[in-house]
């Protein structure tokens, strides 16, 4: 009797190391979006600047831990402490873009948004000595009515953006988007840019009518003001379901000393809230997922290109985006 062709006795590969990038979005603490109205800009240089001692500690966690990150710098920040770009890119770290001065893109316009990108870039190259591929929109604000900023990043030569967030939140997100690295554009027909999301925890939906449901959990406030078990599932969900898992922080977050703003309560409570231990807790969650593959965006490029180009190109202004991304039955929500 012949052998069935289609027995292979070879051994299983293993499974691959789940793939993880640690990012951070290099600002001071009064450049955040909720300071904006009682920290001005013009009120800026009134404020002590606490960022350089942050990133330290930080880099010595990324150190000790063993592992390099991606750091989208603002440009405000690079100009201001001339020495910190070149720390970071010593460390073997990739040098990437949070824009110049923290405006959400929503308060530009195509043209001021060329200009934002052209002079945080150019200030980033010159300090790092290396290139700038990826950028990340202050406060997660590509959305749908500021899809126009795709163009402006292929126009602008970036390699990436990771600006989608695929939740439902007051103030950002794009539900509809997909919760691992996915090629968006403007609209149909249009150039398509590598987009890689933070990660999300999905969670079960209530009924077959019911819409997607993700939870945020990639760092942030979502780490500091949610039980760390919700992270932790989403790393484990990611890395069963073969999606790479992107976390983000700010330096500020794991500064306690960082002076007391005038915020509005929320603002306050969203701000200040679990600096203490901030520090301690990533390096733990690090150490406790050290078996994972930790890797700057820039290294994973022709990786996660490749999955992408796997799936449907997501139309970021399109008015039914879910009708094309997900074909199972979701209400249109943009
Ligand atoms: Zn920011």
């Amino acid at each position: 009797m012949p052998a069935s062709p289609q027995r292979n006795d070879a051994p299983a590969a293993p499974p691959a190391a789940p793939l993880r990038v640690l990012s951070f979005d290099v600002e001071e603490y009064f450049h955040i979006e909720a300071a904006h109205a009682a920290v001005p800009r013009t009120d800026w240089d009134r404020w002590p600047s606490r960022v350089e001692a942050s990133v330290d500690l930080l880099l010595g966690i990324c150190d000790r831990q063993g592992l390099r990150a991606t750091f989208f710098v603002l440009g405000d920040v690079a100009r201001r402490c001339p020495r910190l770009v070149p720390r970071i890119a010593a460390g073997g770290h990739e040098i990437a873009s949070h824009g110049n001065l923290h405006d959400r893109l929503h308060r530009l316009d195509p043209a001021a948004f060329a200009g934002d990108l052209d002079v945080s870039r150019k200030l980033l190259e010159d300090q790092s000595g290396q290139p700038v591929r990826g950028y990340r929109a202050p406060t997660f604000s590509v959305v749908p009515a500021t899809a126009w900023a795709i163009d402006v990043l292929l126009d602008a030569g970036f390699a990436y953006d990771s600006s989608i967030f695929p939740v439902r939140h007051p103030a950002y997100g794009v539900p509809a988007a997909p919760d691992r690295p996915f090629l968006v554009n403007r609209a149909p027909g249009s150039r398509t840019l590598l987009e890689i999301p933070p990660l999300t925890l999905a969670l079960p939906t209530l009924g077959a009518s019911s819409k997607r449901r993700h939870l945020g959990v990639a760092g942030g406030g979502y780490f500091r003001l949610l039980p760390e078990m919700l992270m932790t599932r989403g790393l484990a969900q990611a890395a069963q379901q073969g999606r790479p898992a992107v976390l983000y922080f700010h330096p500020w977050e794991f500064d306690p000393g960082i002076p007391r703003m005038p915020l509005p309560l929320l603002g306050r409570v969203r701000t200040y809230t679990g600096l203490e231990s901030a520090a301690a807790r990533l390096e733990k969650l690090i150490a406790r997922h050290r078996d994972a593959r930790w890797a700057p965006m820039a290294e994973l490029l022709p990786e996660l290109t490749r999955q992408a180009r796997a799936r449907p190109v997501f139309h970021l202004q399109a008015e039914a985006p879910i009708a094309t991304v997900h074909a199972a039955g979701e209400p249109t929500q943009a």
